[in-house]
């Protein structure tokens, strides 16, 4: 490409709310048939909001949820700010507290040892879930991430978190697969939640259960023979930003994520990536 062809595409992209950082990701991006999305905040909105708290036995709503809110309190995962929104009021001191990134949160409270995530912390600490995984899988079959809850090493309560789509998602990905784009999203969720969440807005490709450094590998995998571009918002996207042949950063993420992409949207929606797209094709085409 010439530099002036990419100088008047840039210009012509950032009047649509796409900054393209590098002359070169104007020129790639042309090229992609891969889009990976990273699923919280990127396709979703966010802001997760609890929606459910199932109880085992013997356990009583207010003091499980106090407990686990006052552990929550310490963690600045969206899910943590869901849990302690919802318990409202003063809330206990927690100590000892340890997170386990892609697994969940453990401290003492009250006197009390709390575990609060995913099924794999559970079963790492040796907690019986089967009262409750019925439950679990249940809320994750409805779109929703569902948490295990342990108070002394027994199982005391599932809660769900859900965290609706963009109303724009369904939208783009409709548009990027009339580009001929393959929409994929990867995500440290679980695999029942994310597919409910895929079939909602169209994506053909789900991988889930992924650890933060394991985005990149998945990546890999994902890359089919056009190369491929990856859509993120988080700290926890910063490397799959800078491994995708494209990193595209969502303008209402976090900094880290802005820094290390090679395209920054204005909008904080899925739209973006479609004018991206356009104008680095129409961009290639007057060229060749
Ligand atoms: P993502 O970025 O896709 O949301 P994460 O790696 O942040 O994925 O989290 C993966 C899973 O780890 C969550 O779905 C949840 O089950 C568990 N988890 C992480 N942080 C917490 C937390 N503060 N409280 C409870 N569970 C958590
Ligand atoms: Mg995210």
């Amino acid at each position: 490409a010439t530099p002036t062809s990419i100088m008047v595409g840039t210009g012509r992209a950032a009047e649509l709310g796409v900054l393209f950082r590098k002359g070169d990701a104007l020129q790639q991006l042309s090229g992609v048939s891969v889009v990976a999305l990273d699923k919280t905040g990127t396709v979703t909105a966010g802001r997760p909001e609890l929606t459910d708290l199932v109880l085992a036995e013997g356990f009583d709503r207010a003091e499980v949820l106090a407990l686990v809110a006052a552990v929550e309190a310490r963690s600045e995962h969206p899910i943590a700010e869901a849990i302690v929104r919802a318990a409202g009021g003063s809330l206990a001191e927690a100590g000892a507290f340890t997170s386990f990134t892609g697994y969940g949160v453990r401290a003492r409270v009250a006197g009390h040892e709390v575990l609060v995530g995913a099924d794999r912390l559970m079963a790492r600490e040796g907690v019986e879930i089967a009262p409750l995984a019925g439950e679990e899988a249940r809320l994750a079959a409805a779109g929703r991430t569902a948490l295990y809850a342990a108070i002394d090493g027994r199982i005391a309560a599932v809660i769900a978190v859900s965290d609706p789509v963009k109303p724009s998602s369904a939208e783009a990905i409709a548009a990027l697969h009339g580009m001929g784009l393959q929409v994929a999203m990867i995500t440290g969720d679980k695999l029942e939640t994310a597919e409910a969440i895929a079939r909602e807005v169209g994506i053909d490709r789900v991988i889930a259960g992924v650890l933060p450094e394991g985005k990149v590998a998945a990546l890999d995998d994902l890359r089919g023979e056009g190369g491929l571009a990856f859509v993120g918002d988080g700290i926890n996207d910063a490397p799959a930003l800078a491994h995708a042949d494209v990193g595209i950063a969502i303008g209402t993420g976090t900094d880290v994520a802005i820094e290390s992409a090679d395209v920054v949207l204005m909008s904080g929606d899925l739209r973006g990536v479609v004018n991206a797209v356009a104008v680095s094709r129409a961009v290639m085409r007057n060229i060749r």
